[in-house]
């Protein structure tokens, strides 16, 4: 059996090795450069590759291929494998054959770290060999071939789910659904929202699906469509006899008759949106029947991921807050309303089609200033120009952060929430939220 493998990233390279593994013909072609670090992989392996190229007669000889998330449907090589009705799989779907494990798949617009590493730290501080994959971290094929784990928690992006045909998740989580990536469905809203159910098209009567009760698509999608998996809803705002919930500052958990509350004050997490990720992991730790007085302990010391909502430093009396991850509108709302004191915020780079009607509301309620971080400002410029007493654009990170010292007084937040993607003015998401760090510390 031939496998083609496009895209000799981390997928790539782990899916080559556990391909090999289990004694398929492997070859990886990247129309891009590979990594001298994965390139040494596959040389060591025995693995054939190219780069920078991709060679048909090499490739569309294959039996199966998978493709690495990155790579459109759209492009060259994968329409003319799929005219050919060759399978192009995600690796997901390639390597979940080779594995007993029980898979926990998370899928959403946003969250998907935040809860994918929530639940892992659940599992883990409770003792299970577990393993952390998918969207980050090591790759999923590579951990199985190396055969390590009785679980893995996965954080699945729309792309992944694209690329499954059997693939099913004995515990799905959908934490939202808000558009995002609609240029690679077509600009479809609806395209878009059935990928991310894909999570649930495989799994049975002895499956769960974990999903966020108070959003919208996602309850539009439940009108027309059904799955076959127990259905674990959460919200803030509804109360369930199955299901999570938030109460009088409790969260709730009922699962299969069994309870578990907790003070949400002890929850290291914070803000809203964090109480729905909260929900969703500790109904997948109930599920694995870890013991309340371990999960208790596991909220109450995970101190979130970098660049999401991380608390950077208190200068003066004055809190920075790095949330450079909020790459689109529906979490900067998220981050603004989370916000308890006068906030300056730092917003801009590349818009992916914003609607910053959105956060009205809330400018009005909590930013006393607005400092506008990208190459072009004009529509948030346009929105919020009249709405906050002091407006200012900058181009630069060190003097974002001086003007937002400038602006801020004792008691109030500065706060880095783009509602854009980077690629204006940095490189990546994380170097923006490193730079933000930097330039604090060098205050
Ligand atoms: P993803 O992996 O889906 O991009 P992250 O956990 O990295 O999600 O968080 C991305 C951004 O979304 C951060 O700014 C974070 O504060 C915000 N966020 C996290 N959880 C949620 C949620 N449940 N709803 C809305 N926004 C969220």
């Amino acid at each position: 059996m031939r496998l083609v493998i496009l895209g000799g990233g981390e997928s790539g390279v782990g899916t080559a090795i556990l391909g090999k593994k289990k004694g398929y013909e492997v070859f990886v072609s990247d129309f891009g450069k590979i990594k001298g670090n994965y390139k040494e992989v596959l040389i060591i392996n025995g693995i054939a590759w190219e780069e920078e190229k991709h060679t048909e007669d090499l490739i569309l000889n294959a039996d199966v291929v998978m493709k690495s998330p990155g790579i459109p449907d759209k492009s060259p090589i994968v329409k003319k494998l799929i005219e050919k009705g060759i399978p192009v799989l995600s690796e997901m779907e390639f390597a979940a054959p080779f594995t007993d494990a029980t898979i926990i798949g998370i899928t959403g617009s946003n969250g998907k770290t935040t809860t994918t590493m929530l639940t892992h730290h659940l599992l883990k501080s409770a003792g299970l060999n577990v393993g952390l994959g998918g969207n980050i971290g090591k790759s999923f094929a590579w951990q199985i071939a190396d055969n390590k784990y009785d679980s893995y928690v996965l954080e699945l992006s729309s792309f992944q789910l694209d690329g499954i045909l059997n693939f099913k998740p004995h515990i799905a989580i959908i934490t939202n659904i808000s558009p995002d990536h609609l240029d690679r469905y077509d600009y479809k809203y609806e395209n878009y929202i059935d990928a991310k159910f894909r999570i649930t098209m495989n799994q049975t009567e002895e499956d769960y699906l974990i999903y966020d009760a108070d959003d919208e698509a996602i309850a539009e999608w439940f009108k027309t469509h059904t799955t076959k998996a127990k259905l674990i809803p959460f919200s803030l705002t509804k109360t369930f006899s199955e299901g999570a919930y938030i109460k009088n500052n409790k969260m709730e958990i009922s699962i299969n008759q069994e309870e578990f509350t907790m003070d949400t004050e002890y929850i290291a997490l914070e803000g809203k949106h964090n109480m729905k990720n909260a929900m969703a992991a500790t109904s997948v730790a109930k599920l694995m029947q870890i013991r309340k007085s371990t999960i208790r302990e596991s909220l109450s010391n995970f101190q979130g991921v970098e660049h999401r909502l991380e608390k950077v430093l208190k200068i003066q009396n004055v809190q920075y807050i790095n949330d450079s991850k909020a790459t689109n509108v529906n979490a900067t709302f998220f981050a603004l309303d989370s916000m308890n004191t006068p906030t300056v915020w730092i917003v801009g780079g590349v818009d992916k089609g914003n609607d910053y009607n959105e956060l009205m509301s809330l400018v009005r309620e909590k930013v006393k200033a607005i400092i506008c971080l990208g190459v072009d400002n004009k529509k948030i410029i346009d929105v919020f120009g009249n709405v906050v007493d002091m407006m200012i654009e900058v181009d630069n990170m060190n003097d974002a952060v001086k003007m937002a010292q400038r602006l801020s007084e004792k008691g109030d937040t500065v706060l880095l929430s783009p509602a854009c993607a980077s690629f204006d003015l940095f490189e990546s998401y994380e170097d923006r939220g490193k730079q933000f760090k930097q330039a604090v510390k060098n205050l």
